[in-house]
C-alpha cells in the first residue's frame, strides 16, 4: 500500500524541505517509486530536485485548482530517481482561491487520486504556516513527520500543530497519526540542544525518530546544484544520515 508522509511543521526553515528532498531520494536509491509534492510556494523542494521553477507552465496550482490533472503536471527529478509534482510562487494565490471552491480540504487528496497506486511512497512538502495548503496534505496523508530543531523554543509551536492534527483526525482524516518528530541540524555539543532532546524524548517516547540529522554543510550545499546530497557528496554526513532515516522507516515497516 502507498505510505503518505506530510512533512510539516508551521515553524520555518526546521528543515521540512530538506528532509523531503534527501528522504525522496534515499528511499528512491533502495529501490522504492516515490513521488515528492512541493505544496509551498517558495518551491524550494522544486528547485532542491533539479527542476527549474520558472521554467515550468504546470504546477501542483493547477491541480488544486482543477486547472490540469495530476498527470499534466508531473515531473521527473532528473537527479533524484524520483517522480515530483513542483510548485512555484503562482501557489501563494491558490490559498485565497481554494478557500472559494467545494471540498477545499480535500482537493489534494482528490487530485491525487489517479496516480497513488504508482507509489510506494508519496512525500508532501508543507509551507511553514498551519494554512489551507497544510490543511490539504494533512487531509490526504496517512501520517505526519515533524522536523524540528532543538532549540528553546521548538516545543512552543508544536502544541499548535499537534492540535491542528486533532482537528483534521475528528473532522477529515480520521486515520491520520503522527509517523514521527525528527530531530534536525544537530549539533550534539551544544548543551541546550542535548537537554530539548530529552526533553522531545521523555514527552514523545518512540515516537522521536532514533536517526538524528546533523547540521552538515553538505546538506545545506547540495540545493544550489539542483541535487539531492546523496548525489552532491555521498559520503558526507548529511547524505549518510537521511539514508540511515530510511532504512529507520523501511524497518518499522511504514
Ligand atoms: P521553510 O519553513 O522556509 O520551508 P524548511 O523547514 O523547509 O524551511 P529547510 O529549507 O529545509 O527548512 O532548511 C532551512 C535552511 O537550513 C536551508 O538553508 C537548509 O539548507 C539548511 N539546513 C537544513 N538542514 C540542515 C542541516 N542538517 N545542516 C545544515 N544546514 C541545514
Ligand atoms: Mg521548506
Amino acid at each position: 500500500m502507498t505510505k503518505i508522509l506530510a512533512i510539516a511543521n508551521q515553524k520555518g526553515g526546521v528543515g521540512k524541505t530538506t528532509t523531503t528532498v534527501n528522504l525522496s531520494a534515499s528511499l528512491a536509491s533502495s529501490g522504492r517509486r516515490v513521488l515528492l509534492i512541493d505544496l509551498d510556494p517558495q518551491g524550494n523542494a522544486t528547485m532542491g530536485s533539479g527542476i527549474n521553477k520558472q521554467g515550468i507552465e504546470l504546477t501542483v496550482y493547477h491541480v488544486l485548482l482543477g486547472e490540469a490533472s495530476i498527470l499534466q503536471a508531473r515531473v521527473t527529478s532528473p537527479q533524484g530517481k524520483y517522480d515530483l509534482i513542483p510548485a512555484n510562487r503562482d501557489l501563494a494565490g491558490a490559498e485565497i482561491e481554494i478557500v472559494e471552491l467545494p471540498d477545499r480540504e480535500m482537493r489534494l487528496k482528490s487530485a491525487l487520486e489517479p496516480i497513488e497506486a504508482e507509489y510506494d511512497y508519496i512525500l508532501i512538502d508543507c509551507p511553514p504556516a498551519l494554512n489551507m495548503l497544510t490543511l490539504n496534505a494533512l487531509c490526504t496523508a496517512q501520517a505526519v513527520m515533524i522536523p524540528m530543531q532543538c532549540e528553546y523554543y521548538a516545543l512552543e509551536g508544536l502544541s499548535d500543530l499537534v492540535n491542528t492534527i486533532k482537528r483534521v483526525r475528528s473532522n477529515f482524516n480520521s486515520a491520520l497519526r503522527i509517523e514521527g518528530l525528527l530531530r534536525t541540524m544537530f549539533d550534539p555539543r551544544n548543551i541546550l540542544a542535548q537537554q530539548v532532546s530529552e526533553q522531545l524524548q521523555k514527552h514523545f517516547g518512540n515516537k522521536v525518530y532514533r536517526t538524528v540529522i546533523p547540521r552538515n554543510v553538505r546538506l545545506a550545499e547540495a540545493p544550489g546544484f539542483g541535487t539531492p546530497v546523496l548525489y552532491h557528496d555521498g559520503q558526507s554526513k548529511g547524505a549518510q544520515a537521511y539514508l540511515d532515516l530510511a532504512k529507520e522507516i523501511l524497518s518499522n515497516g511504514h
